[in-house]
């Protein structure tokens, strides 16, 4: 049965700057809540197509840009659709061929061809679109603008271009909530080892007026993970990191506070770096 998007499927976009690690998060997100008997699909967004690997093994998803381009509109389903670890089903938007358009409509393409075969179905309780991107716009914005995803989870780390981009994404949120019933749930922190860091976060994600919905630390399993193309949860289920993934999908889970963000000024978010010790106060930063 295919079910009105926006009823009972929690969609939710996860965004952040290239290589803060949305990929890697959101596989073991997903990994721990189809663990824990939840539904879920997680549609990547990201011209890499590398948003389902880990759930997928390693085995080669074809992306619905590529499918689209070889044999038109008219697919099958199981064709771009796969089902991974714990039957989390699987999608990749792709790319268009490099320099060639829009890599943004690659998502909206998709995401209406998911629709029409009826792939929102009604035993899912969570879509998530790993989206790229250091800030909300055009083809990227594809999941808030048009009302698929309400929901949001900025990743993040103590970096200052980490935090840079997450304020300039919490921009673009306020902008199409303003709109359409998008909010923010929260921060997560994917650790980078910064000092103090769970602390600036803490402050980072106040000053936008939400929470540090976890603090994910940073381990090697995760690359050890990767060497054999899984999720955490999967190659090490007893892992620490394991653990710390099932705690962000409960905390996610249970997450009842969602608001439009209030994004701060360069100034503000300089002055928040150098209280906890990341800028020096006569460090001039122009960007
Ligand atoms: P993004 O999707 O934001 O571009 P990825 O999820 O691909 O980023 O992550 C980039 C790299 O960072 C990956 O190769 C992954 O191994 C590593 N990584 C991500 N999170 C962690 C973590 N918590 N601990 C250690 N390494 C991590
Ligand atoms: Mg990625």
């Amino acid at each position: 049965m295919k079910k009105d998007i926006n009823s009972s499927i929690r969609q939710i976009a996860i965004y952040g700057k290239g290589g803060i690690g949305k990929s890697t998060t959101t596989q073991n997100l997903t990994a721990a809540l189809v663990e824990n008997g939840r539904r879920a699909m997680v549609v990547g967004c990201d011209p890499k197509a590398d948003s389902t690997r880990l759930l997928l093994g390693g085995l080669a998803q074809r992306t619905v840009l590529d499918t689209i381009r070889s044999t038109g509109e008219d697919v099958d389903l199981p064709l771009i659709l796969k089902e991974g670890f714990g039957g989390a089903r699987c999608v990749e938007s792709g790319g268009p061929e490099p320099g060639v358009g829009c890599a943004g409509r690659g998502i909206i393409t998709s995401i209406g061809l998911l629709e029409r075969l009826g792939a929102y179905t009604d035993d899912l309780d969570y879509v998530f679109y790993d989206v790229l991107g250091d800030v909300v716009c055009g083809g990227f914005a594809m999941p808030i603008r048009e009302g698929k995803a309400r929901e949001i989870y900025i990743v993040a780390s103590g970096e200052m271009m980490a935090l840079y981009a997450a304020n300039n994404i919490a921009k673009g949120i306020a902008r199409y909530a303003k709109q359409g019933g998008v909010r923010l749930g929260g921060v997560i922190c994917n650790s980078r080892n910064v000092d103090r860091e769970k602390d600036l976060l803490r402050a980072f994600a106040a000053e936008l007026g939400t929470t540090l919905i976890h603090f994910v630390p940073r381990d090697n399993v995760v690359q050890r993970a990767e060497i054999h193309k899984k999720t955490v949860i999967e190659y090490k289920p007893d892992a620490d990191q394991a653990n710390e993934y099932r705690q962000l999908a409960k905390n996610i889970e249970e997450n009842t506070n969602f608001v439009v963000p209030r994004p701060m000024s360069q100034e503000r978010l300089e002055e928040i770096l150098t209280e906890y010790g990341l800028m020096e106060t006569s460090d001039e930063y122009t960007i």
